[in-house]
């Protein structure tokens, strides 16, 4: 028996397939990416499903077991609309508001830049049917993501909205599509939600403005002390060194730089409090988006050391050093010299403790590793072994000048070495750490830290003035 098709109304694939009655039906506008890997994922947690279509006989293909209806005919059999359509196509909405009157309207779209339109584009929607609950959710989900389903990196529905109960049943379908909620509020931060997928590593901008600006800075200083002082003071060529040692200067001395910069403005905020005397006022914005970024700092840094790890294992294959190694030992022997063993071993030695503990900070600040830790134990590995890591790296560079600061010939041109640059500020970090670690200021910093609050005696004799 053939089955009975309505004209506004074609059931793609045959009655077996389609739900039962008791099912609860929700509804797509908008046969397109979106509309179908929502609706397949709809249809798998038990859903019945129609969708409205411009072309219900001649749209594209849909997820078996869904019925494709007109606009009119789909919003009357759901109370739920996901609205699956590019924003600017949204007018043919208008003519619809009889029927989505009191329904909950999901808005999904997104935009192709900020600030495309005056309102967002779910209090567009909103203004267009007035009469209707909307919602806006989704958008952050792409149709790929919606196909794969939830996974570790995309759980989160971010959803806002007017109507409580209609963000309720949005939060209870995500629920059960398998994605954690996230409320935003009212419509009015639909916007913000709108901007979420344009956002291009918003986090990263400052620490990689940070690092190109000392790479640039590192490389042609060093440039000019290496490269072409020698060219110009001696006659000598060596510009192939800027492929090898002078790379292998510039990554570590950037690399201590940033991972000092991801440490001082802790001290800096541990000083703004003892001078404040309390941790109930807001640090300056400056300060708030540096140690916002302080994570990224931080894998930057181990990226370039890790760079310059390798690029020290790669140098004794290299081939000028293969030529110096060869003509020294035709020529002759000198002998050996405790003292640069010992500095040459304990460089190396210091050098790589100090990469073993980047490796662990850079580790332990992976989310499915810091989720596993205590508080504790994460700070204790951040700020503890951090600190030590600062230190290793440090001395590491320590020992690597070791007595060659008393040399006048390094100071070609009258300027420092590229190592002692870059050991001021992680110096300086470190300093004023153990500053805020002796006993006194420690105990201070401490207390204000708990919530103690130093009172201000002008303050309190006005207040007792006015008692
Ligand atoms: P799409 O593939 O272009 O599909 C849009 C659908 O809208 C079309 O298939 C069509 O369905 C309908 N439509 C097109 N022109 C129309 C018109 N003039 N009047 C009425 N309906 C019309 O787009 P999409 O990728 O699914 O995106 C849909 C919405 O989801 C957009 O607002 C987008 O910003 C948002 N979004 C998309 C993704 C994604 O990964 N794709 C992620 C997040 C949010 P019918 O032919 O069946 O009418």
């Amino acid at each position: 028996m053939s089955e009975e098709v309505k004209p506004e109304s074609v059931s793609l694939y045959p009655a077996s397939a389609a739900a039962t009655p008791e099912q609860e039906t929700v509804c797509i506008f908008g046969t397109g990416d979106l509309g179908r890997s929502l609706g397949q994922r709809l249809l798998q947690s038990g859903y019945r499903l129609v969708y409205g279509s411009r072309r219900p006989h001649s749209c594209g293909p849909v997820p078996p077991g869904a019925q494709v209806m007109s606009h009119e005919v789909a919003a009357q059999s759901a109370s739920l609309v996901f609205v699956c359509v590019q924003r600017e196509h949204y007018d043919f909405l208008e003519t619809l508001a009889p029927q989505l009157n009191g329904k909950v309207l999901v808005d999904v779209s997104n935009n192709l830049k900020k600030n495309m339109y005056p309102e967002a584009n779910a209090e567009y929607l909103q203004k267009l049917i007035p009469g209707a609950h909307v919602v806006k959710a989704f958008n952050t989900l792409s149709a790929w993501a919606l196909q794969n389903g939830p996974s570790d990196a995309n759980r989160q529905v971010y959803l806002c909205g007017n109507n409580p109960e209609a963000k309720q049943a949005v939060a209870v379908i995500s629920t059960k599509l398998g994605f954690t909620v996230q409320d935003r509020g009212s419509l009015s931060a639909a916007r913000e939600l709108e901007d979420f997928p344009l956002q291009l590593f918003p986090e990263w901008r400052l620490p990689m403005r940070l690092t190109i600006g000392l790479t640039a800075f590192f490389f042609f200083y060093l440039l000019t002390r290496d490269v072409i002082y020698a060219y110009v003071d001696e006659g000598r060529d060596i510009s192939f060194r800027i492929m090898m040692s002078l790379a292998n200067k510039v990554f570590p001395s950037v690399s201590l730089i940033l991972l000092s910069l991801c440490y001082l403005p802790g001290v800096i905020a541990g000083f703004f409090q003892l001078y404040r005397g309390t941790k109930y006022k807001r640090f300056p914005d400056w300060l708030d988006r540096w140690m916002l970024c302080r994570k990224q700092l931080g894998l930057i840094a181990l990226a370039l050391a890790s760079l310059h790890v390798l690029y020290t294992l790669l140098i004794p294959i290299s081939f000028f050093f293969i030529l110096f190694h060869f003509q020294i030992k035709s020529n002759k022997t000198s002998p050996f010299d405790t003292t640069m063993a010992w500095r040459t071993d304990s460089y190396y030695a210091i050098g790589a403790l100090g990469f073993g503990l980047y490796l662990l900070l850079g580790i332990s600040s992976l989310p499915s590793v810091s989720n596993a830790l205590s508080w504790r134990e994460f700070s204790f590995i951040q700020s503890k072994l951090g600190y030590l890591t600062l230190f290793f790296c440090t001395f590491h560079t320590y020992l690597y000048g070791w007595d060659r600061f008393l040399y006048i010939s390094q100071y070609k041109w009258y300027t420092p070495p590229g190592y002692m640059l870059c050991l001021v500020v992680p110096s300086l970090v470190l300093v004023l750490r153990l500053l805020l670690l002796l006993p006194c200021v420690d105990k201070s910093l401490s207390r204000i830290r708990q919530g103690w609050e130093r009172t201000d005696p002008e303050n309190d004799s006005k207040k007792s003035l006015l008692a």
